[in-house]
């Protein structure tokens, strides 16, 4: 079981439905939990899935459409009554923290834990940089002001080669430059260098939020190549159309940004609710890139 895995919580998109929940997502790294999205409903979706509240520790909102935010109150009214500890911070644009405060403040003013807010803007900024993980947010195209989110492993430090570093007569207090990539100098000036000390790492694992958006062909560069990309799609070809003019990607669109990123793989999703077979999205997606996921409540993903 990998240590860097995505719950999903919901995958439909506005208009609720029997079959799917509105927008809410669970990155799990290393035991601590980061919420993307927070549609009505993800706290019980949280539990079903037996996610633990006191891992929670990040919400990050894409953008302040009620299908993405509204399932908040109720969570944090929640984590107050279960008397959550610790600190919980919200990303959300400056509107978000007004609204919130007002509703928390009316709802939920007796907080067992500190709730802070960071204030986000549609650039490209490193907005949370953990030693293990960093988050940073890319500007969408959607009706309102919208962010992506790439969660970023830290680049993991290079494997000692222990003979080596012996035969050269590496000091241990030395070890952790060296893992760092610097060279080693001997007492009588010869320098030893780091390749022949270590050997690479496995490269951080890397995980790309992409929801809601119009169709950005320049997205895939300011993504890059990622484990595992979420791109919303809304739609299929037959209503691309309709995709245009509400800011939302089709199947296939949201394959193409996966496939010039260099995306490992598609996890599909914010489906619209016109559509009764979801095993549609995938097989359009798929005409355009080969790895392709559906989506459904209760999914856990892997990053690797
Ligand atoms: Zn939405």
């Amino acid at each position: 079981m990998s240590d860097f895995r995505i719950h999903t919580l919901g995958c439909g998109s506005a208009k609720p439905t029997v079959k799917h929940q509105p927008s809410s997502t669970v990155v799990e790294h290393r035991g601590t939990l980061y919420m993307v999205d927070c549609g009505e409903g993800a706290q019980l979706q949280f539990q079903k899935q037996r996610l633990k509240f006191g891992r929670l520790r990040h919400i990050f909102l894409t953008h302040l459409h009620g299908d993405h935010v509204l399932g908040l109150p109720g969570l944090v009214s929640t984590l107050a009554l279960g008397g959550k500890e610790g600190k919980l911070t919200i990303h959300t644009f400056k509107e978000g923290k007004e609204i919130l405060e007002q509703i928390l403040g009316f709802f939920a003013r007796e907080l067992s834990f500190e709730l802070d807010y960071d204030i986000i803007r549609p650039e490209e900024k490193v907005i949370l940089d953990t030693g293990s993980l960093r988050v940073r947010t890319i500007p969408l195209k959607h009706r309102v002001p919208t962010v992506g989110y790439v969660f970023e492993e830290a680049e993991p430090l290079r494997h000692i080669r222990r003979d080596m570093c012996d035969f050269h007569g590496v000091p241990v207090f030395r070890m952790r430059e060296i893992k760092e990539g610097a060279d080693f100098v001997k007492a009588d000036g010869t320098v030893i260098p780091n390749e022949i000390l270590t050997s690479p790492a496995e490269p951080g694992r890397k995980y790309a939020h992409l929801s809601d958006t119009l169709y950005m062909p320049e997205l895939a560069a300011k993504v890059g190549p990622v484990d595992l990309m979420f791109h919303e799609t809304t739609y299929l070809r037959d209503n691309a159309d309709n995709a245009r003019e509400r800011f939302h990607s089709t199947a296939g669109q949201a394959a193409m940004v996966a496939r010039d990123a260099g995306a490992k793989r598609l996890l599909t999703g914010h489906y619209s609710s016109r559509y009764n077979d979801d095993s549609l999205f995938v097989k359009e997606a798929g005409e355009v890139f080969p790895c392709v996921l559906q989506n459904r409540e209760g999914l856990i993903t892997d990053v690797r």
